[in-house]
């Protein structure tokens, strides 16, 4: 595990030549040039202290974000099938020794009935979710369940796109695992601190370190080549935590020639019986947070930064600024309650954490269009091989956006008619013209044919 060095890590944050204001601000505007961050200047940065500094280093992620994402906001949706889980991860409401949660796994008609709420709402990216269980979620029922999803229509609706949040797998397993036609295999080290992930995780599988560092080594070994990281932060300091899950994107950079498609950024949230969720070992005030997601936009501006609905709506619109690029909506954490659709207590009692923003999508799309994000359905990339190094390659070359844009306007135009309330219709259908008149050349007409065939009927028009 040298590629997570602990004492590396503190010795660069413990550095008092990296607090120097002049030489952050340096370092913020070499940034501008979205070559990313080596983790000597990340660790710079994460010392920063001036208000000054800060908001030129907030400002840095927002400039890099709009020229690598434009203003787009990809959405998508959690579907949790089963909170069985034979680990005990002390922060978590699904751990085995919580026997205050009710246990659910969803059978393959219950499934079907989750992915018809979502995709009536307009869904079209679902990141599945399960708990680590040899029975209750085998690669079978991964496998059927990924089939389920992707058979579900409703009217012009379906789910294009389902990445993966699951337990880690041998070689042999992911392969399987890419045969279902997943697009993002997602896996969190929750914490890269040594000490730390034994003190979390007592027991299961999961208290195996190495087994979980190495999961994005495998499942790129077995062909899936876009991977998620990301850290539970509260659980260390965040400082060290930043650095350390930047060393395994560079790693993977390193080792495969493409880093993390995406890293999140998840914080401890209280959750039924957990330990870990009731004292937060170290909590992290809005600013200190604020401020690793802007640095990490600077670090590794072609990796997607993934923001859930744990925060709350006011502070995910301020996140927005400095440099989050997909973001969760309308999501419910307990197996099954997307078809309840309305709170229920019973549904606390099988969630994995508590959620801070509990707006419909529609409500969060309408509130994109009034804070200038367009909100993007787009899942092309994936379904035109543009994954792993190719879409580095794409992101990289800065000609991504010639690609994203129409595209996330076609899926948005389809949202606007199938799905969206009145309210957000006419704001929508305002900030669309707006976005569209923005855009010159070939790509403008190429939008105008792709919305006529929208309006005509057509759905999922893309290149
Ligand atoms: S965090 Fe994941 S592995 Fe740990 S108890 Fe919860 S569901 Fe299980």
């Amino acid at each position: 595990m040298e590629f997570i060095d602990e004492s590396l890590i503190c010795s660069l944050l413990q550095d008092e030549t990296l607090k120097d204001q002049s030489l952050q601000n340096e370092i913020i505007e070499k940034a501008k040039e979205a070559k990313g961050l080596s983790l000597k200047d990340s660790a710079a940065l994460l010392n920063i202290s001036s208000e000054d500094v800060l908001d030129n280093l907030f400002s840095a992620a927002r400039q890099i974000k709009e020229k690598i994402y434009g203003n787009r906001l990809v959405l998508f949706a959690p579907l949790y099938i089963t909170n069985a889980c034979v680990n005990n991860c002390l922060y978590c409401a699904f751990r085995q020794d919580n026997k205050e949660l009710i246990r659910k796994t969803l059978t393959l008609d219950e499934i079907r009935e989750e992915i018809e709420f979502l995709v009536g709402q307009g869904h079209k990216r679902i990141l599945l979710v399960a708990g680590e269980h040899p029975k209750k979620s085998s690669m079978q029922y991964l496998g059927d369940a990924v089939e389920t999803i992707y058979k579900v229509k409703v009217n012009n609706g379906n789910i294009r796109r389902v990445n993966i949040n699951s337990a880690p797998l041998s070689i042999d397993n992911f392969k399987v695992l890419k045969s279902f036609g997943i697009g993002t295999y997602q896996c969190f080290q929750e914490t890269y601190h040594y000490e730390t992930y034994k003190t979390m995780h007592p027991s299961g599988p999961k208290s195996d370190y190495a087994w979980r560092l190495y999961a994005m080594d495998r499942a790129l070994q077995a062909g899936i080549d876009d991977v998620g990281i990301g850290s539970l932060f509260g659980l260390t300091d965040y400082k060290f935590e930043t650095l350390a899950m930047l060393s395994h994107a560079f790693n993977l950079d390193k080792n495969y020639g493409i880093g993390p498609h995406t890293i999140s950024v998840p914080r401890i949230e209280p959750a039924l019986n957990a330990p870990a969720a009731k004292n937060i070992p170290f909590a992290i005030d809005d600013s200190s947070f604020k401020k690793i997601i802007a640095i990490l936009r600077l670090a590794v501006p072609y990796t997607g930064i993934i923001l859930s609905t744990r925060e709350k709506a006011e502070f995910r619109r301020e996140l927005f600024n400095v440099g989050i690029s997909q973001i969760s909506a309308g999501s419910r954490t307990s197996p099954g309650s997307y078809k309840e659709s309305k709170e229920s207590l019973k549904e606390h009692e099988m969630e994995q954490f508590q959620l801070g923003d509990h707006r419909s999508l529609d409500e969060v799309v309408k509130d994109c269009c009034n804070l200038g994000y367009m909100p993007s359905f787009c899942t092309a990339c994936y379904r035109s091989q543009r994954t792993g190094d190719r879409f580095m390659e794409l992101a990289k070359s800065g000609d991504i956006g010639k690609i994203c844009v129409p595209n996330a306007l076609s899926t948005f135009k389809e949202y606007l008619i199938d799905f969206a309330s009145d309210g957000t219709s006419s704001v929508g259908e305002e900030f669309l013209n707006e976005q569209i008149s923005r855009v010159n050349g070939t790509t403008n007409s190429k939008i105008k044919k792709m919305i006529e065939r929208v309006e005509n009927g057509e759905r999922d028009v893309y290149f």
